[in-house]
């Protein structure tokens, strides 16, 4: 069996949660030392926000950590989306049963070609689907904080985070304690008013220091199947245009694609669904962007083979 890795038995010295911040209280020295001992196996650590819901944020995750799995990567996905967890439904994994005890939650496993995504959501700790509505402030940062840190992770190449919408208190708890992420990617569809909304989200990671890897732009017009006509239903191209304007990266445009629903409903993400499909493709080449750098020659090709030609 293995052993879990603590702080005391950790030689790593440029880790924060070696010492007490000044004014932290035992309790929470003792927490941010036991969430940091679950994740510090983690290499890549990367929020998933959006400025409000419905833009397709818990889609975006899912098919970003699906892409890459299949691009050889170990990866693992959390949907700490307090108030409407899709991911197991998006996975098709809604019945899964978890394996732990009172402290420890082991996330259920899901493979994809050649790699597989742990999953981890807190609609598995949902008892009642409306529990989390009822929850006030302080009881909501208690319990992300105690499902944050009672995930047991294995060693990871990345964490997809799928955090609750919008700019408030539950994306803000998520952030502050994974505070070691590598950044945010913020999903908007191209209207503006889910633009105003990426704004704020923009401005929002910029307090807490949080680097914004770049924006996407979902639901970025629809091709008719028929005559091929590209309509845009949501406007286009405001999220590249606010990007621009704020002065963060644009990782690209996913179009409007019935195919995206029906992959969502029945648990396959699209990128494994419908490989070659424009919504597909456009995954494939946001991850090239987004980890040009970290990919070797053979999971770009993987990726590029998926259809993420650029
Ligand atoms: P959020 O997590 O932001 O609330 P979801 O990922 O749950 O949003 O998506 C909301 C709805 O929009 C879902 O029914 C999903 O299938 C649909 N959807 C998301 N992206 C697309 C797309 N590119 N084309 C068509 N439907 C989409």
């Amino acid at each position: 069996m293995k052993t879990e890795k603590t702080c005391n038995s950790c030689s790593t010295s440029d880790c924060s949660a070696i010492k007490k911040q000044h004014g932290e209280r035992d309790e929470d020295f003792v927490d941010r030392q036991a969430l940091y001992s679950r994740m510090c196996k983690i290499k890549h650590k990367i929020l998933v926000l959006s400025g409000k819901g419905g833009v397709g944020k818990s889609t975006v995750a899912v098919n970003l950590a699906a892409a890459l799995a299949l691009a050889g990567k170990n990866v693992g996905l959390l949907d700490v989306d307090i108030h409407g967890p899709s991911i197991p439904k998006l996975l098709n994994i809604s019945g899964a049963t978890l394996a732990g005890n009172e402290n420890t939650l082991y996330p259920v496993k899901v493979n994809f070609g050649i790699g597989m995504i742990s999953v981890m959501s807190i609609a598995f700790l949902l008892k009642e689907k409306n529990d989390a509505v009822i929850w006030r402030g302080p009881r909501k940062y208690g319990i992300i904080k105690q499902f944050l840190k009672d995930v047991q992770w294995d060693e990871l190449d990345y964490l997809i985070v799928d955090a609750p919408p919008g700019t408030g208190d539950e994306p803000l708890a998520v952030a502050q304690l994974i505070d070691d992420a590598d950044g945010a990617v913020i999903v908007t569809t191209p209207q503006e008013i889910s633009v105003q909304d990426v704004r704020r989200c923009v401005v929002f990671c910029r307090q807490i220091n949080l680097p914004v890897l770049g924006v996407v732009e979902n639901m970025s017009g629809f091709t008719c199947p028929k005559c091929g006509e590209n309509t845009g239903i949501f406007g286009l191209d405001g999220g590249k245009i606010m990007a621009d304007e704020m002065g963060v990266p644009f990782l690209g445009s996913i179009p409007i694609d019935p195919a995206v629903v029906i992959s969502g409903d029945s648990g396959t993400p699209m990128v494994s669904a419908n490989p070659n499909s424009e919504a597909a493709k456009a995954f494939g080449r946001i991850i090239l962007t987004l980890l040009e750098p970290e990919l070797n020659l053979d999971e770009s090709t993987n990726l590029l083979s998926m259809g993420g030609k650029k």
